[in-house]
């Protein structure tokens, strides 16, 4: 068809590369990000050749992070040139600068409006932009059957490793109907699994003194369980992350033995030893905390722990890691991650006496890693035999295979179920699965008929 000369020529708009670094927290900032340019009228590209101009979202956490962080920001100077830094690192623009004097503009962790600004600045919307491009639910770099939901940023916690308080400041908490209307949209946009995120989401409203605000006719408060209840009533699996171990986390276990919410927790604990808990600034109540996961468990049986724990820390001795050990040989936590303590730039941590020997820290973490895996393919092996509910995550139809994850599996940092004979499966959809064989992480099954 021949062009019609009557009609009005739109420019094309200019392209935006993106590169998400770091924590699942940012992944969503990244999205809010794209989604806003999206709305302005911007394209986004997929490789640096396209774009005209690349923002580079930081991660700060760790040393190891920033360096990353650095090494994306490198790559994209030389493949592309116009580069603008955003995220946790923003915190740090001279060190950004100094090493790379070429990058457009550097703002800070949500600043949402200067780095959408800067983009503006540096590749100007030509006019007649197309405007209300973005589907209701926004741009979403996470698969369709699954979302990030942040409900609050910042936190009021000051653990001496981490660094994340003065990156982003106290809990600011959105409002509850904000979140379920942004709920709301995701799951009608196709997403069967919200994952909840925060820096600690167990101090959701407390800032907000747990206002109540309307939804659809009756009163909501700002509070975890209130939310978790609201949210289990909007999409079909709702998984919450980032739980700290205040005593109203109990109230959110009778939400999952009825269903509402994923039978599923997790709960950094960092540590078990109450010297190394109290040298963090952590809450130092270990025993309490197998009490309480045994009640959970009492409540509701087929409860999945997942936690994190830090290996290492300064003054930590061997038989704070040997309580370490026997603590989580008692507690059976369906999934660990664990990570060898690094001092991070700023954290009061790194002013302790008696660092732990590199070669000392590495043995430990391989002797955790160890027994938690143990622990883990126990309880796997264990699920041998029961049929399953497993969303599909990916399907392969040439062989028939499938991937997906039980109620115990959050994407990428769990395990996996590998499916035989479910090629007729599709993405995102909740199929029930018979277990037939376990390893280490992961298991393996076929669909029921
Ligand atoms: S609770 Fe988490 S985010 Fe808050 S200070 Fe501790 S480790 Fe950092």
């Amino acid at each position: 068809m021949r062009p019609n000369p009557m009609a009005t020529q739109l420019p094309s708009p200019p392209k935006v590369g993106m590169v998400s670094l770091g924590c699942p927290k940012n992944l969503v900032d990244s999205e809010r990000i794209l989604t806003k340019l999206r709305s302005d009228g911007y394209q986004m590209s997929p490789d640096y050749a396209g774009a005209d101009v690349v923002l580079v979202n930081t991660c700060g956490f760790l040393d190891s992070a920033k360096e990353e962080s650095l090494e994306a920001i490198g790559e994209a100077i030389a493949e592309n040139g116009r580069v603008i830094v955003t995220g946790c690192m923003g915190k740090e623009a001279e060190t950004i600068r100094d090493r790379f004097p070429g990058v457009l503009a550097v703002t800070g962790a949500h600043q949402y409006e200067d780095v959408v600004g800067a983009v503006h600045e540096a590749a100007p919307m030509p006019p007649h932009a197309f405007l209300n491009l973005v589907p209701d639910a926004g741009l979403k770099l996470t698969p369709r059957h699954y979302s990030y939901l942040k409900i609050s940023e910042g936190c009021n916690h000051r653990c001496a490793f981490c660094i994340i308080p003065q990156l982003r400041g106290d809990v600011v908490s959105r409002r509850p109907d904000a979140i379920l209307r942004e709920a709301e949209k995701l799951v009608e946009a196709g997403t069967s699994e919200l994952l909840v995120i925060s820096q600690d989401t167990s101090a959701y409203g407390v800032d907000i003194k747990h206002k109540p605000r309307m939804w659809h006719g009756s009163e909501v408060r700002a509070h975890m369980t209130d939310l978790a209840r609201e949210l289990g009533k909007i999409a079909p699996w709702v998984r919450l992350h980032y739980v700290y171990p205040y005593p109203h986390v109990d109230q959110v276990i009778p939400l999952m033995a009825e269903g509402l919410v994923l039978p599923y927790l997790d709960i950094p604990f960092q540590h078990a030893s109450r010297a190394v808990l109290k040298a963090m600034r952590r809450p130092a109540n270990e025993a309490k905390v197998l009490e309480r996961i045994k009640g959970w468990r009492e409540t509701c049986p087929d409860i999945a722990v997942r936690s994190t724990f830090v290996v290492g820390f300064p003054g930590e001795t061997e038989d704070d890691f040997n309580y370490l050990m026997d603590w989580l040989e008692e507690a059976q936590l369906d999934r660990v991650g664990a990570f060898r303590f690094e001092p991070v730039e700023g954290a009061t941590a790194n002013a302790l006496p008696d660092p732990v020997p590199e070669e000392i820290k590495e043995e430990r973490y391989a002797r955790l890693m160890a027994l938690t895996a143990r622990i883990s393919a126990e309880k796997l092996a264990a699920k041998i035999g029961r049929t399953l509910d497993v969303i599909i995550d990916a399907v392969d139809p040439e062989s028939g295979g499938a991937t997906g994850r039980s109620k115990a599996d959050a994407p990428e940092i769990d395990g996996e179920v590998h499916l035989r004979d479910a090629g007729h499966l599709s993405v995102g959809s909740i199929a029930a699965v018979t277990i037939e064989d376990a390893d280490e992480h992961d298991l393996y099954g076929v669909p029921v008929d």
